[in-house]
């Protein structure tokens, strides 16, 4: 008998905690102020590391704007560029141990991938088929046939073939996406630059879609996307008969413009870029997924 009366006790206790955090986080919640407060000052009010000039920042500081809110954001360390990252080591093809920096989830945001939004609806049900994998040890990473894989930076969401793949707007997003590159690198591949404000300091990540079928036909570099607007569809080029897309988010270092990098196998080197676990930025899903559909 003692063991429900435990587990009834030890429910309560976190539960009143929890409402009463609730209730001072919802009496630190404000309304963003409206864009164009002060359009008399043709000062830019707000810029990317890189010098972006960006609309006037809705939110105090130590805020962040979520799903039209102001909301408390944590605050340890977040103006600090290396704040986040983390080291860690696999082995590549050659068996040679590589050290990297990557971005892993921070431990507030919720595990379960069923949480978030992706640019492609869930496929019966399921949104993720293989994870983010680089925060694991070397040994539990993905590995593929003959090392071809190693490790995952990114999210492997399963679609059909042709399926629709449309931009989203990051968590915290200012402004819209920029279109920094259309071709090859992950098979046919969109990869998207989003700006993002994270309690004060403005951070600038790329978005990778890979494996597509094909482009959309109006898709131009260096185009401004609002969220849903077309970007390709689902295919399988560069994992031929895998049919899925591979979405990749990377922390871009602080003081890199990656519009003005020419080559896009750069975009993706360490010097100028990290991976960084998705869930960090994705937007949090508001309806259920339907399932078998
Ligand atoms: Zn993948």
């Amino acid at each position: 008998m003692w063991l429900p009366l435990a587990a009834l006790g030890l429910a309560l206790v976190p539960t009143r905690e929890r409402q009463r955090s609730i209730a001072a986080r919802r009496a630190s919640i404000t309304r963003p102020a409206g864009r164009g407060a002060s359009q008399g000052s043709a000062e830019c009010a707000h810029r990317t590391p890189a010098g972006r000039c960006l609309p006037e920042a809705p939110c105090a500081a130590s805020m962040l704007p979520i799903d039209g809110l102001c909301v408390p954001a944590r605050t340890e360390a977040m103006d600090d560029p290396s704040a986040g990252l983390a080291s860690n080591a696999h082995t590549d093809r050659s068996g040679r141990l590589v050290v990297y920096e990557h971005v892993p989830r921070r431990p507030d945001l919720p595990a379960d991938y069923d949480s978030y939004l992706y640019p492609t609806e869930p496929w019966g049900g399921q949104t993720v088929s293989s994870g983010y994998d680089l925060g694991r040890p070397d040994g539990l990473q993905r590995r593929g046939v003959d090392l071809t894989a190693i490790g995952h930076g990114g999210v492997d969401l399963p679609q059909e073939r042709g399926a629709p793949v449309r931009a989203i707007a990051l968590r915290g997003q200012q402004g819209d996406a920029e279109v920094l590159y259309i071709g090859p690198m992950f098979g046919n591949t969109v990869v998207l630059s989003h700006v993002v404000r994270e309690a004060g300091a403005t951070r600038v990540y790329l978005a990778l879609h890979g494996h597509l079928d094909g482009f959309a036909p109006s898709l131009r570099k260096g185009q401004s996307v609002t969220p849903d607007t077309p970007l390709g569809f689902v295919g399988d080029s560069g994992a031929e008969g895998i049919v899925h897309l591979h979405y990749e988010i990377r922390l871009v270092r602080p003081g890199i413009d990656p519009a003005r990098i020419e080559r896009a196998g750069t975009l993706v080197e360490q010097t100028v870029s990290v991976p960084c676990d998705p869930r960090n930025v994705l937007p949090l899903r508001t309806t259920p997924i339907r399932r078998g559909g």
